[in-house]
């Protein structure tokens, strides 16, 4: 057994060395690379794909993974047993999918971005039709490969984002959504928006200033520089591969410095859960965290509960005025607060706040959902896409570029992800409820204790990797399973005091 275990952690190596590699050339991409450089690079990346497509598809790799999991009980480390588990998984597409049929949709998607931003210009979701039915067509036959006795249909794209997870989990959790929190929407979104001072959106604020608060963020809630970095970038994002590398980005605009704000506390959230890994999984497939929602959880923790929280800007709001002193004279903490918390019937779903930011999603599930139950044609996306967002969010696209076409992940043949952002907000505020039996979290902002939550989130959370499921991360954090009902009530009491002006 020695033997199959050494041959296969030095395919774990080179596979590593790999990801490395194809992480780093990302990251360059969108940081730093000239724009001239995309040819040269596409050159090399073409090798290096081929390569390593190769690696993973090598008889004998596969051949050592299989004899591994046939003999289990044989194995002691039940790390990793896991971490075999882990990569067996996610091998299953190009182990199961013909080899041409995957090439064919490599192509496509090779070409389906520029297709999206031409959709984009002409405002015409029929433009990405063709290529969305190609996509869409790709993944029902990933489907078809990897279904089990117990994961069917659309369950196994819900299943690669969220191990566990499926349409009748995520039709649960939304339908809850659908009766407290839609209604209570509706209410509070009615009338005339409050008056807020112009400035606040108005101002120039130079980019240099928005990032010395980036960097005064960073070192207020800890993400640690020496193991980490900051780059700018058109959609953030952060990209991490092992404890001691990993990079945030952050985008900026003169006339609007809030939103860098709330991203860069996004990705901190993002950053710090993979630097509080244990280190034993750096160079392993257990890095990181078991689901995409878990992670998203931790960076909606930074971005909405601590971030848009009244005792974080009265602690630091001073900071922004001592950047911009003429951009924000005659605004007080308060009314800053109230700005970024207000809650609006927006059609962007990137730029939803937080009390509405699920009902979006829930848009993109349903017509998911139906794409994948063959009761939906991609052509009638846009129509489908007008009577949700009236149904969930009460407000009309006026066209295809504020209905559809603002997202970019099904043109990148991402369906399945999507759920998994709502589920993360939900999961911080069961997550944030739990610290708080603990912890004063208020408290702590307050008197700038960060490395207590830090060390909460690390001991309860972060230093599994994807050494356990979501599930029982959550069970060990939070002493139960996933319940919704710590997100409606925390949204529910956080913007009914907003409305009637009470803040503690
Ligand atoms: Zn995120």
């Amino acid at each position: 057994m020695e033997k199959t275990i050494n041959k296969y952690l030095d395919y774990r190596k080179k596979i590593i060395a790999f990801r490395y590699v194809d992480w780093l050339i990302n990251w360059d991409q969108k940081t730093q690379a000239p724009p001239k450089s995309a040819k040269f690079r596409s050159e090399q990346v073409e090798v290096l794909s081929e390569m390593y497509f190769d690696l993973r598809r090598d008889k004998e790799f596969l051949e050592t993974i299989d004899e591994l999991l046939a003999n289990e009980e044989k194995i002691e480390d039940e790390d990793l047993i896991k971490d075999i588990k882990k990569i067996a998984k996610e091998l299953r597409v190009i182990r199961n999918v013909p080899i041409d049929e995957y090439i064919k949709y490599q192509v496509t998607l090779a070409k389906s971005t520029k297709v999206w931003q031409e959709a984009r210009d002409l405002k015409d979701f029929d433009h990405i039709v063709p290529t969305l039915e190609k996509i869409i067509d790709y993944q029902k036959t990933v489907i078809k490969y990897l279904e089990t006795d117990e994961i069917k249909g659309y369950d196994v794209l819900l299943d690669l984002f969220e191990e566990g997870s499926s349409v009748e989990f995520y039709d649960k959790f939304f339908d809850e959504l659908k009766n407290e929190l839609i209604p209570f929407v509706m209410e509070i979104t009615k009338g005339a928006r409050p008056k807020y001072n112009r400035k606040l959106f108005t101002r120039e604020y130079p980019i240099y200033k928005q990032k010395e608060i980036s960097k005064y963020l960073i070192q207020k809630l800890q993400f640690d520089l020496d193991r980490g970095a900051i780059r700018d970038t058109v959609h953030p994002f952060t990209s991490g591969i092992s404890t001691d590398d990993i990079r945030i980005t952050s985008d900026y605009h003169e006339n609007n410095f809030i939103i860098s704000i709330f991203s860069v506390l996004h990705e901190i959230g993002h950053a710090i859960y993979d630097q509080n890994n244990d280190p034993k999984y750096n160079g392993t497939f257990l890095f990181g965290s078991p689901s995409y929602g878990l992670h998203e959880a931790q960076a909606r923790l930074f971005e909405n509960m601590i971030g848009k929280s009244y005792s974080f800007w009265q602690r630091h709001y001073h900071r922004l005025v001592e950047e911009f002193p003429k951009q924000l004279s005659g605004i007080e903490a308060l009314e800053f607060y109230k700005y970024v918390n207000q809650p609006q019937r927006s059609k962007i779903r990137t730029e939803a706040d937080e009390l509405t930011y699920s009902l979006h999603i829930m848009v993109r599930y349903e017509i998911e959902k139906e794409i994948f139950e063959d009761k939906l044609k991609i052509r009638d996306i846009p129509k489908r896409w007008r009577t949700l967002m009236a149904k969930y969010v009460g407000v009309k696209p006026l066209n295809d570029l504020e209905g559809p076409l603002q997202d970019i992940h099904w043109a990148l043949g991402s369906f399945g992800y999507f759920p998994a952002y709502a589920l993360g907000s939900a999961y911080a505020a069961q997550i944030y409820n739990a610290m708080n039996l603990v912890i004063n979290v208020e408290s702590v902002i307050e008197n700038e204790n960060m490395s207590i939550v830090n060390y909460w989130l690390k001991e309860n959370i972060n230093k599994y990797g994807g050494s356990k499921t979501s599930e029982e991360i959550l069970m060990l954090a939070t002493g139960e399973k996933f319940n919704p009902k710590y997100y409606i009530s925390y949204l529910k009491s956080k913007f009914t005091k907003l409305k009637s002006g009470k803040l503690k």
